[in-house]
């Protein structure tokens, strides 16, 4: 089955609204004339969410970096799924492993968020990920598995064929390292292989996985090349226009 490439920018904490509209500026009139097969999208801080809405241009998908999964209430310093449909925004990145690792997210959260996102017909792009101990250890597998198995708990298989999961071995995140393009092909693999497991092949076949971790402009083609890679998420190479656009092959 063919699955169209998605590549989205992970901004983190960077870049301010005046950064924001540079970075748009610039970008729009890079990308004039070019043909661009694959789906790409920015996930920025909360702040940045309405100036991509504002000078949104053709296709760009908008993604926040995380929401509650509750639909209101007292939850102080919390922004719900239905705040961000009200600015455009369609996809969620959820468990990234800077929220998992500094903000204590939660495997349980986790599969709530994925809940009341799909029920808000929304996109998560699902982060999993083994840390470098873990990698040492051999255990990229069971961690994987066990992250996946309970943040799908009580998905239906409809909207897994929606869902977006990014691979990002912690320890190539920011780092400069990167998994070899067969090292992830095989761990994507594994990951499509135990959907087809817990849901079924067609399911499997659907969902697409991104590889994360240092992808650059020089390296990602080696990861599209794979057939189990359906695109990248990317924290630093996106933050320039030029080199964001290096990323959409
Ligand atoms: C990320 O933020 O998810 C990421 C993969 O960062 P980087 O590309 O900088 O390693």
């Amino acid at each position: 089955m063919s699955r169209k490439h998605i590549i989205i920018g992970n901004w983190k904490m960077y870049k301010n609204m005046e950064d924001t509209k540079i970075f748009l500026n610039q970008f729009s009139k890079l990308i004039k004339g070019k043909v661009i097969k694959c789906d790409y999208g920015i996930a920025a801080s909360y702040t940045n969410l309405p100036v991509l809405k504002l000078n949104q241009f053709h296709n760009l998908i908008i993604a926040a970096q995380n929401c509650h999964y509750e639909p209101e209430g007292a939850f102080t310093g919390e922004v719900s799924i239905k705040m961000l449909k009200d600015i455009n925004v369609s996809h969620v990145v959820i468990g990234h492993s800077e929220r998992r690792m500094y903000f204590t997210e939660t495997n349980e959260a986790i599969n709530k968020k994925l809940h009341a996102l799909f029920n808000a017909n929304m996109i998560p792009v699902l982060c999993c990920g083994e840390s470098d101990s873990e990698y040492e250890a051999k255990k990229t597998n069971d961690i994987i598995k066990n992250q996946i198995l309970l943040a799908l708990a009580g998905i239906k298989s409809q909207h897994v064929t929606k869902l977006i999961i990014a691979y990002e071995p912690i320890w190539a995140i920011g780092t400069g390292k990167t998994a070899s393009a067969v090292e992830a092909q095989t761990v994507c693999k594994m990951i499509r292989d135990y959907i087809t497991e817990l849901y079924d092949e067609n399911t499997a076949q659907k969902v697409r996985i991104q590889y994360g971790g240092s992808v650059k402009p020089e390296n990602i083609k080696s990861f599209l090349e794979q057939p189990d890679i359906d695109g990248a998420l990317v924290g630093g190479a996106s933050l320039q226009a030029e080199s964001f656009l290096g990323l959409l092959v």
